[in-house]
């Protein structure tokens, strides 16, 4: 039941990674301040990446939850579910809905994620395009594949592209994927862990092309919306599809704090305590710029750790806390057609001035180490991720690693490799690095 006189101590925007982590922190300090989450999805929080194994028939909704059924009650959170903010005012502290309704915070948390970004592609507006960000793209897509051989095309061999790619390809779609850059993954992996994933899509029968980019788009019925189309590259081949997804990376969901002229960059701004540029607002997740602690710089990091890590550090400092935020680092573990990969940090060094390290396992998997200055600053393990979770932990310490640089090539890696004294405090500490990020 919402607040009558329509006002909270804290309302959090956005019902997802960052939001629901943000809430469970405050109430760690608060158990009683009013709170309201507003979640624009008619749904309870689910792990969005998750979607993928949707629509590949691997999970349900059930499955997919993030939390208990009743999380919210036990949180004592007002959940507005299914509810957008369409205002912010910063001035008069107020949030209004799109049916209308004002309600006043004392704070106020930006955790409102991403959108797909929509590529300037002649002729996109006139085919009914698919994005894969959320739930209802899953069941969209699940309906749009109820035909086996459906030709699926993809735009963009990101993460989101491949793990749609991944779930068209167990239902039955012919999938190809058109990449501009000259590999997949681009961002997330090297040459040689792109050249594996590549190898395993083409495998199954996955056409990939990349270096390449789909320059327009042609609908089968003249733009009545209705239908497939034939996608034309800038090399001139033409691909026909059925159903076309729009994967080429979302961008930070600002609307709202633009409206309330909170300092933007890439994200939102945000201080140490997670704190935007006017005062009792703060953001975390997709939508915020924070520190990254490899790069030493703000930046926006949009994946699923960070933004329950910044959730965490915002809900405790909205209530009175004063916790420094560590940092962010670009970390993932993911599966692209059952090769686990796991990466963290820098995995592309943009010059020289880094160290990099790298090895073939004896099963076929790949492992490769960044230094800067002795210090680990980046890894990406494929295929044998088996103990790869202490280099993630040892980036985040920004552990020394010169004496035993080769060691962590091996696959026999663990703690017992690392110096006395880094395992004693390693011991002490509880392992506060990446244990702290493993989900509850
Ligand atoms: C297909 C896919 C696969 C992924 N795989 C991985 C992975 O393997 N590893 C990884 O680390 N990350 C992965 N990610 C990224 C990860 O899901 C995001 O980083 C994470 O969800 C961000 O959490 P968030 O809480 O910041 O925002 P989001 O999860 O984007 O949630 C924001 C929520 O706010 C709601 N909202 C926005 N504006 C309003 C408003 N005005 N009013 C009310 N509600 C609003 C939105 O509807 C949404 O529910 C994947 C993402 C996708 C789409």
């Amino acid at each position: 039941m919402p607040r009558l006189d329509g006002k909270y101590d804290y309302i959090v925007v956005g019902n997802s990674a960052a939001g629901v982590n943000a809430a469970e922190a405050l109430r760690s300090f608060d158990r009683n301040g009013s709170l309201a989450i507003f979640g624009e999805e008619d749904l309870p929080v689910y792990s969005r990446p998750m979607i993928s194994n949707l629509v590949a028939g691997e999970a349900d909704l059930q499955k997919m939850r993030y939390r208990k059924k009743n999380f919210y009650n036990v949180n004592k959170i007002d959940f507005f579910r299914g509810v957008r903010i369409t205002k912010l005012n910063a001035k008069s502290r107020a949030v209004v809905t799109a049916e209308g309704q004002s309600y006043a915070w004392r704070k106020l948390l930006l955790a409102t994620g991403s959108l797909p970004f929509r590529p300037p592609i002649a002729g996109l507006e006139e085919v009914p395009y698919h994005t894969f960000v959320n739930y209802q793209d899953a069941q969209r897509l699940i309906k749009a594949t109820k035909a086996p051989g459906t030709r699926a095309l993809i735009i963009g061999a990101g993460l989101i592209g491949v793990k749609a790619a991944e779930a068209l390809y167990a239902r039955g779609a012919k999938v190809t994927i058109v990449e501009m850059m000259e590999r997949m993954l681009p961002a997330a992996l090297d040459e040689e862990a792109s050249r594996m994933v590549q190898a395993i899509c083409e495998n199954k029968g996955l056409h990939v092309i990349t270096g390449e980019c789909v320059e327009q788009v042609i609908s089968d019925d003249g733009g009545k919306n209705t239908r497939g189309g034939t996608a034309r590259l800038r090399n001139g081949e033409e691909i026909g599809f059925d159903l076309l997804v729009v994967a080429v990376g979302v961008v930070p969901r600002m609307e709202l704090a633009q409206q309330a002229g909170l300092a933007i960059n890439r994200g939102v701004l945000v201080d140490q305590y997670l704190r935007t540029s006017q005062e009792d607002i703060y953001a975390a997740g997709d939508v915020a710029e924070a520190f990254d602690l490899v790069w030493g710089e703000p930046r926006v990091n949009a994946l699923w750790p960070n933004a329950t890590l910044q959730g965490r550090y915002a809900g405790w400092n909205m209530a009175g806390g004063k916790r420094k935020y560590p940092g962010s680092q670009s970390m993932n573990s993911v599966e692209f057609f059952g090769l686990p990969v796991l990466s963290a940090g820098i995995v592309n060094p943009p010059d020289d001035s880094y160290e990099v390290l790298t090895s073939r396992m004896a099963g076929g998997g790949y492992r490769k180490v960044v230094l800067r200055d002795d210090v680990l600053v980046g890894m990406l393990v494929a295929g044998e991720v088996e103990k790869a979770g202490i280099l993630t932990s040892l980036i985040q310490e920004k552990a020394k690693v010169r004496r035993f640089k080769q060691s962590l090539l091996t696959d026999s890696f663990g703690h017992i490799y690392l110096p006395k004294a880094v395992r004693q405090a390693r011991v002490q500490e509880g392992q506060a690095g990446i244990l702290s990020l493993v989900e509850k």
